[in-house]
């Protein structure tokens, strides 16, 4: 079975780590899909986002993930993969409000499309990437959220 984990990894924090690892544990196949939407404004170009994603595989050995961008509506990038099941990471109360409605919206625009939902690490479940990039504009410490090639890489965007 093949699983599609869609998100904008801008940057990949070690909740988004956490949720590769358990999918890679699970699924014979899973798919890595950045978001490349334009209006969305990313800090990182795809290619570093790629390049973050990438590390994390070859340091872990994930044989089973692939990494592959996606622009427009994830149920056309979920037909071309000829995948049905999404899976998405649940943080607080707040994501889930969010995401069960996405999670309809697909599910109606793609016959039989699952998505499924995996409880964030007690650890990890209060890391975001945008509290990862408000903490780090103000030259924090942000050693406990992210792995070091992406603090490096942080650091070099906000000069410190
Ligand atoms: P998006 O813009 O699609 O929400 P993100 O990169 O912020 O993209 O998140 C991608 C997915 O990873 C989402 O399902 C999100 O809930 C999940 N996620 C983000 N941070 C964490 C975390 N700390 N623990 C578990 N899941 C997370």
């Amino acid at each position: 079975m093949k699983v599609i984990y869609p998100g904008s990894f801008d940057p990949l924090t070690y909740g988004h780590i956490d949720i590769i690892k358990r999918l890679n544990d699970m699924f014979d196949e899973v798919v890595v899909a950045i978001l490349k939407n334009e209006e969305k404004k990313s800090l990182f170009t795809l290619e570093e986002r790629e390049e973050m994603i990438r590390e994390v595989i070859k340091e872990n050995d994930l044989d089973h993930v692939k990494i592959k961008s996606f622009d427009g509506l994830l149920v056309n990038f979920a037909k071309e993969e000829n995948s049905k099941i999404i899976a998405r990471g649940l943080r607080l109360v707040a994501d889930y409000e969010y995401e069960k409605n996405i999670a309809r919206i697909n599910a109606s625009l793609y016959d039989g499309l699952e998505t499924i939902f995996l409880l964030a690490n007690s650890n990890y479940s209060f890391i975001s990437s945008s509290g990862v990039k408000e903490v780090a504009s103000f030259k924090g410490d942000i050693s406990p959220f992210v792995s070091k090639n992406v603090e490096l890489k942080l650091k070099e965007k906000y000069k410190y």
